[in-house]
């Protein structure tokens, strides 16, 4: 049997720990309501698409081990790169110290992003990256002696799990309960469009309208303006053009105020393009980056700021010191894993510009034969529909929960986000196993799904 078995009582479980493998006793999963959670499934290995599991089955990772793997589990080139640095130095404070991985990795990032962002800040995850965004932006303005209190954001956004990154993420179920404790945030609407989307110019007019609407009526009040780029992750891969991305850059230079680009997730390939930003063509004023930045191997995150923004900071008043790093800031084995994962992006550029063809083929199949299936969109590597039921939609739709428990059965792994159906694989997907894949999908739909 596939060890989904339904509703444990944790309780129960604590108790019964010694005869059955259940829910540990002694861990508090993440994003895991353990009263009603399936049991975790034990992993026991993996290697490229595949994960290994306790009871010997292989099911392929479709979701990246979320989002973060880019070229397959335990390549050889990233395992070999961080054994290497291990035994060299694993570690050392970055303040008043630096090391040659972090000084390698500084300069390959800025090589490959725009030409404005030359200053890489470190820290290492997602959360960070932004919070540490949203504290140079403020304090620019503050440095320059023209203090600026407001941000603007977008409906639908998620840029972390602390309370900076809830306060310009929507407010939703996941922020809900500290919404007293969050800054007060502005949020426009965001133009969300997927294939055969006639409506989109008009949407996309909306958005920018609302936007030179809040900035007009509070001049040089806005710190900066933060979106995820092209798609809107754990909102429910939400995908815009690049066209509104370009005349919001437009807005943000005419009303002067700052562009937080949050490419967490998109970053590194995933959009089809080195960057969001890249695909896009246009230069936001700060980028953040994490996620695939070590391949999936290890934590770690940057900050990327242009010239002017680091300028500002550079002073002989102390006062004007971003003062904000962390135990682990630039940890030299992140570094290197990253620096390989870089040689491996260039490497194997045709994988992840090809999935978008290999996805929209196989799901425009998908969409024609399930009538529930709509708002197909695909952008790069990642390929998203929604699921229409009975239920709300969002994420406590249970479509969801029960699509990836018959996909593990299945030996895929997915974790639809609520009714929104999608897949991040990693690069080293190849066609036919994407292929595969897809058929998997069509049997678990056919299951989940009623069939007219
Ligand atoms: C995952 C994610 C984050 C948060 O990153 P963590 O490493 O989980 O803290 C922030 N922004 C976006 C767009 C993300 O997808």
């Amino acid at each position: 049997p596939h060890p989904t078995t339904p509703i444990i009582n944790y309780q129960l479980s604590t108790i019964n720990y010694q005869l059955s493998t259940i829910m540990h006793p002694h861990i508090w999963y993440p994003y895991t309501q353990a009263k009603t959670a399936s049991e975790p499934i034990e992993v026991k290995s993996a290697q490229g698409l595949w994960l290994e599991l306790a009871d010997g089955r292989k099911i392929a990772d479709c979701i990246s081990s979320w989002w973060v793997n880019l070229h397959g589990h335990a390549h050889p080139q990233i395992v070999e790169a961080i054994a290497r640095q291990a035994a060299q130095l694993e570690q050392v404070i970055f303040a008043g110290f630096t090391h040659a991985p972090a000084q390698q990795l500084a300069s390959q990032l800025v090589a490959r992003l725009p030409e404005n962002l030359t200053r890489v800040f470190y820290s290492d995850n997602g959360s960070t990256a932004v919070e540490v965004a949203l504290k140079m932006a403020y304090q620019y303005w503050a440095n320059r002696s023209t203090p600026r209190q407001r941000f603007m954001a977008f409906e639908g956004a998620y840029h972390g799990d602390t309370f900076g990154t809830m306060a310009v993420g929507a407010r939703s179920l996941f922020s809900e309960v500290f919404q007293d404790l969050l800054f007060e945030v502005d949020f426009c609407p965001y133009p969300a469009t997927w294939d055969g989307d006639l409506e989109a110019i008009d949407k996309e007019a909306n958005c920018l309208e609302i936007i030179r609407q809040n900035l007009t009526s509070h001049p040089n009040c806005y710190a900066g303006i933060i979106i995820e780029p092209l798609v809107q992750g754990a909102g429910g891969m939400r995908m815009c053009s690049s066209e509104f991305l370009r005349q919001l850059r437009e807005l943000a230079t005419e009303f002067d105020t700052l562009l937080i680009f949050d490419e967490v997730m998109t970053g590194f390939g995933r959009t089809g393009a080195d960057f969001a930003c890249n695909r896009a063509q246009m230069q936001p004023d700060l980028i953040c980056l994490s996620k695939g930045i070590t391949g999936g191997f290890l934590p770690l995150a940057v900050t990327v700021a242009t010239e002017d923004i680091y300028e500002s900071f550079y002073s002989d008043d102390p006062t004007k010191t971003l003062y904000h790093g962390h135990s682990y800031t630039a940890n030299p084995l992140g570094c290197a894993a990253a620096l390989a994962s870089l040689e491996l992006l260039t490497q194997n550029q045709p994988a992840y510009t090809q999935m978008e063809f290999w996805h929209r083929q196989h799901l425009t199949e998908l969409a024609n034969k399930y009538p529930q299936l709509t708002k197909l969109r695909v952008m790069g590597t990642i390929a998203a529909i929604d699921i229409n039921n009975q239920e709300q939609a969002g994420y406590l739709n249970n479509v969801g929960r029960k699509i990836g428990h018959h996909a593990i059965a299945h030996d895929v792994l997915l974790r639809p986000l609520g009714n929104v159906l999608y897949l991040m694989p990693p690069y080293c997907i190849t066609e036919a196993e994407l292929a595969w894949v897809y058929t998997q999908i069509d049997r678990v739909l056919d299951k989940v799904l009623d069939r007219p």
